[in-house]
């Protein structure tokens, strides 16, 4: 298995010359263009990897799937989907259209910027840190990985020039959707959004969700079984952004991606993958990433459909 991945990694390599490295948050401007890791566990425990799995990168819109999680833990399905929508977009990542022009009450889905913004607005805490620090521990937890953080630098970059997350947030405000004080929400935010992962944090959140909810490590239920169903089924719908349906017919899993270049996919009763590829497509996903696992899916005939 480490020799095929090592020769996707090296048939893709090429692909991390096309696209460009995320730019509207500056700091992630400094991440070196060239990078390409993929990290599998699989459900029996076995990792292999290769290329760059070793490198640090901001999970992005990645943390989108954890915290949705923990607002369905806190609250229950029924209550998060009455404030978020669970329909696939055509439109960016962070527009702001659909919340005027479709439902004003909703966003379109969890995934979307707005949509985990209202969706961390529900997770429990008595104030905005003890929000953020169950969304680390849960992520700590689910990654195996104890040591994970916030990248400081990202993190006030984001904070600094976040200026739409912030018309979403008052948007939403305007409109009912969130309660409570927009800035600190926005805080919490922006501190999920610049956790920093390696592949294999990646591969070992999806390799959970891929085993139902349950830690294949430990045996541990993280979440419901139903939970982990709804999760996976939101990242094949949406999980892309208004590029899901392409990754659907061409890779078949569900999938996440972030514009740190990370991308976490989940192979039902398989393994957990984690790739990173940083130069971004026009949508925001890792071109090379969506390389990789294109050629990884066919190889080992991954797709679920
Ligand atoms: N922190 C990023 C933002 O809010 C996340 C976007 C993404 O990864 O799609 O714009």
């Amino acid at each position: 298995m480490n020799r095929l991945l090592n020769s996707i990694i090296e048939n893709n390599k090429k692909w991390t010359k096309e696209g460009k490295v995320a730019s509207y948050i500056p700091e992630l401007y400094k991440m070196d263009p060239d990078l390409l890791g993929i990290y599998v566990c699989t459900l029996s425990g076995e990792e292999y990897f290769s290329g760059d799995f070793n490198k640090k990168f901001t999970i992005q819109s990645i943390s989108k799937i954890i915290t949705l999680m923990l607002a369905i833990l806190d609250n229950g399905k029924d209550y998060v989907f009455s404030k978020v929508g669970m329909e696939p977009t055509e439109t960016s990542f962070n527009s702001i259209i659909n919340l005027e022009i479709k439902d004003p009450h909703k966003p379109i889905n969890p995934m979307i910027n707005a949509g985990a913004i209202a969706t961390v607005s529900m997770i429990a805490g008595k104030d905005s840190d003890e929000v953020f620090q169950r969304i680390l521990k849960f992520a700590r937890k689910i990654s195996g990985n104890p040591a994970m953080d916030i990248n400081q630098n990202v993190y006030k970059s984001e904070k600094e020039t976040g200026n739409r997350n912030r018309a979403l947030g008052y948007f939403m405000k305007s409109t009912g959707v969130l309660d409570g004080n927009v800035e600190e929400i926005l805080d919490v935010y922006f501190k999920q959004c610049s956790l920093e992962v390696t592949c294999k944090d990646l591969a070992r959140i999806g390799a959970m969700l891929a085993n139902d909810g349950v830690l294949p490590s430990s045996g541990e239920r993280i979440v419901p079984r139903d939970t982990a169903r709804i999760v996976k089924t939101i990242m094949v719908t949406c999980g892309m952004y208004d590029a899901s349906g392409k990754f659907a017919v061409d890779i078949g899993v569900p999938g996440k991606s972030g514009v740190g270049g990370g991308i976490l996919a989940c192979v039902p009763r398989r393994m957990g993958i984690g790739v990173f590829g940083t130069s971004l497509d026009e949508k925001g996903n890792s071109v090379a990433g969506i390389k990789v696992l294109e050629e990884l899916s066919k190889q080992l005939d991954l797709s679920i459909f």
